[in-house]
């Protein structure tokens, strides 16, 4: 398709639009500013249809400043319950208007169902308010291995290996495939394996949204901490026969200066293999 690789956002199609590329923790200070210190957040609208979104990490916020009156029906597909996933939920001023239904989809974690788990985070101490006190609607669909129509789309769920329990996303949608694996843990002692519900999601996917947090080097240091290196991600695509990659995720310490060097690795990593490497960014937008 003439389309690949084409970062320009144009009218119609599937456009997916960043708000928050961070892993772990916000972060603000001048060596971050180009592309962004929010945590995980994922925007894929098609105009017309009800906004769909991955993760609600601090992204969030700003993203929830762009709606118009309502009313609003948004579906949001939580990787897992980490704070950088989950964090911009308070914030999403739609949920501040009674006419917003937002329909999260998620993992629950041990047995506790995810919108319990949400209760518990979201609650005082930790915040003044529960979730059901927002004006707006929150349902929780509890998902991990399965695949659900949604909308308009279709959505492919399966786990992903990470520290804690975790989904990754396959959106088939205005005839465009999307896949998110946000935090991927790169298995120790064997970096060319890669998990088969992973390469379930990301087969001959259009558009790859993958964890790229560490350097190999840090890999070393933090070999259990859930994520992988931008090698690992590259890797992923070839695999799965990704044409766009995606490095999201970015390790909050990495400045802007450091990830520019990072993607020039693994972008001419993946032009060995035709893949098209870029590093995600607050603001880029992406129309397929
Ligand atoms: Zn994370
Ligand atoms: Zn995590």
């Amino acid at each position: 398709m003439s389309h690949r690789g084409d970062l320009h956002q144009r009218q119609g199609g599937l456009t997916v639009a960043f708000h928050g590329v961070r892993g772990s923790t916000p972060c603000s200070c001048p060596t971050v500013r180009r592309y962004g210190g929010n945590t995980s957040c994922v925007s894929l609208e098609v105009p017309g249809a009800d906004p769909f979104v991955f993760d609600l990490g601090t992204g969030l916020r700003p993203w929830g400043a762009t709606f118009g009156p309502g009313p609003h029906r948004i579906h949001a597909f939580v990787s897992h319950l980490h704070w950088d996933h989950v964090q911009g939920l308070p914030f999403f001023v739609p949920l501040h208007r009674a006419d917003t239904r937002l329909d999260v989809y998620g993992p629950g974690h041990a047995g506790e169902p995810m919108g319990e788990a949400f209760a518990r985070f979201m609650c005082p101490p930790f915040f003044p308010i529960e979730p059901d006190e927002l004006a707006g609607t929150i349902v929780f669909h509890d998902v991990h291995h399965e695949t659900v129509e949604v909308a308009d789309a279709t959505v492919t769920v399966r786990p992903v290996p990470h520290t804690d329990t975790t989904n990754g996303y396959r959106v088939e949608r205005a005839g465009r495939c999307v896949a998110y694996v946000s935090d991927h843990q790169e298995p120790v002692g064997d970096p060319d394996h890669v998990d088969e519900g992973v390469l379930e999601l990301c087969e001959g996917a259009d558009l790859l949204i993958h964890d790229a947090q560490f350097t190999p080097a840090e890999l070393v240091d933090r070999a259990d901490w859930g994520h992988c290196t931008a090698r690992y991600a590259v890797e992923v695509a070839r695999r799965a026969g990704v044409h766009h990659l995606v490095l999201f995720h970015h390790d909050p310490g990495r400045h802007d200066d450091a990830l520019d060097v990072l993607c020039a690795e693994a972008a001419e990593r993946g032009r060995r293999h035709g893949i098209v490497v870029s590093a995600a960014a607050e603001g880029l937008k992406i129309t397929l």
